[in-house]
C-alpha cells in the first residue's frame, strides 16, 4: 500500500501525519514550529525533526500544508504572515537538502478540505469546506477535484465581502466574512450583546460565549444568532457561484454549531438561489487538528 508524509506548518505548531493512501494514520507527531530568522533554517529544522521520526525515505511522497498563499507547482510561498515568509521558494530549498521523490504544496485550509472530502461517507463530489477558527478558511472540491490554480492557492472564503461598511480586515479590505466569523474579530461586534452583564469590559473567547449560551444566557444566544446570520450571508455567495451539494463546517468554533444552526440555515434560504438550496446538505465535521497534515499527505498521493 502507498504511503505519504503530510506536514502542516502552523504559526505555532507543526503537525506531522504518516498515512496510507486510504488516509489511515500510521504515525503522528507535533512540535513547536522552529522560530528561526531565516525561512531556510526553519524548514531545514522541521525536516530534521521529521527525519528523526524515521518515516522519510526517497520513495515516500511528501505534502506540505502552509498557512499562506502558495503556488502548488513551484512551491513559492508569496506571503505567510504567521511565519514571516515572503517570496520564499520552499521546493528549491527542500530538494537541495533532502532526497525526496515527490513534494507537493498547498494552503493549509485546502489541505484540510481535501482530507474531509476523501473521508466522506456519502462520497459527494461538490463540497465546500469551511474552517471556523481564529480566522475563516476553506477549500472547495468541484466535480471531485480540489479547486486549484497554477501560480497560487485559491478559495480565500474568509475574505469574501459581506459588509461594505464593515470593519477593516487583516487582508487590507473591509467587511470580510472573517471580520464577523473569525474568533480574532468576534469580540468587536459581539460585545454589544453583553453590555448589561458582568462581562462588560472583558474580552470573551468564542468558547466562553458558547458556555454562556448553553447556560441559557439570552445575550450569549443572541451573539450566536448573529454569527449564524453573517455566516449564512457569506456562504450564500459561495452557493450562488458554485452550487455545492454539501457544506462541511469544521474548526474550533464549529463546536457551537447547534447554537447558530437555525439562523445560519434561515440566512442561507433567504439569500441563496432556491434552486441551489433544495438538496443542499450542511454538516458539522468534528475538528481534528491533524486534518491539515492528513490532507497534505493525501494530496501528495493524488
Ligand atoms: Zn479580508
Amino acid at each position: 500500500m502507498k504511503k505519504a508524509v503530510g506536514i502542516d506548518i502552523g504559526g505555532t505548531n507543526t503537525r506531522i501525519s504518516f498515512i496510507t493512501e486510504k488516509g489511515h494514520v500510521l504515525k503522528q507527531a507535533i512540535f513547536k514550529t522552529p522560530n528561526s530568522k531565516s525561512p531556510e533554517k526553519t524548514i531545514y529544522e522541521i525536516f530534521l525533526k521529521v527525519k528523526n521520526l524515521k518515516i522519510l525515505s526517497p520513495s515516500i511522497p511528501v505534502g506540505l500544508a502552509v498557512p499562506a498563499l502558495v503556488d502548488p507547482q513551484s512551491g513559492i510561498v508569496k506571503l505567510a504572515p504567521n511565519l514571516n515568509w515572503r517570496n520564499f521558494n520552499l521546493k528549491e530549498t527542500l530538494l537541495k537538502k533532502f532526497k525526496l521523490k515527490k513534494i507537493v504544496f498547498e494552503n493549509d485550509a485546502n489541505c484540510a478540505a481535501w482530507a474531509i472530502y476523501k473521508k466522506q461517507k456519502d462520497k459527494i463530489k461538490n463540497l465546500c469546506v469551511v474552517t471556523l477558527g481564529t480566522g475563516v478558511g476553506g477549500g472547495y472540491i468541484h466535480n471531485g477535484k480540489l479547486l486549484q490554480k497554477q501560480g497560487t492557492s485559491i478559495f480565500e472564503i474568509g475574505h469574501i465581502k459581506i459588509d461594505p461598511d464593515g470593519p477593516k480586515c487583516g487582508c487590507g479590505g473591509r467587511g470580510c466574512l472573517e471580520t464577523f466569523c473569525g474568533a480574532r474579530h468576534m469580540n468587536r461586534w459581539a460585545k454589544k450583546f453583553w453590555k448589561k452583564t458582568s462581562f462588560k469590559n472583558k474580552n470573551l473567547t468564542p468558547l466562553e460565549i458558547e458556555i454562556q449560551a448553553r447556560r441559557g444566557k439570552i445575550w450569549a444566544r443572541k451573539v450566536w444568532q448573529e454569527y449564524g446570520k453573517y455566516l449564512g450571508l457569506g456562504l450564500s455567495n459561495v452557493i450562488n457561484l458554485l452550487a455545492p451539494q454539501k457544506i462541511a463546517l469544521t474548526g474550533g468554533i464549529s463546536a457551537a454549531y447547534p447554537l447558530f444552526k437555525k439562523d445560519l440555515i434561515e440566512s442561507i434560504f433567504e439569500n441563496a438561489l432556491p434552486q441551489y438550496t433544495q438538496n443542499l446538505k450542511i454538516e458539522k465535521i468534528k475538528w481534528n487538528r491533524f486534518t491539515g497534515s492528513i490532507g497534505a499527505g493525501l494530496l501528495a498521493l493524488h
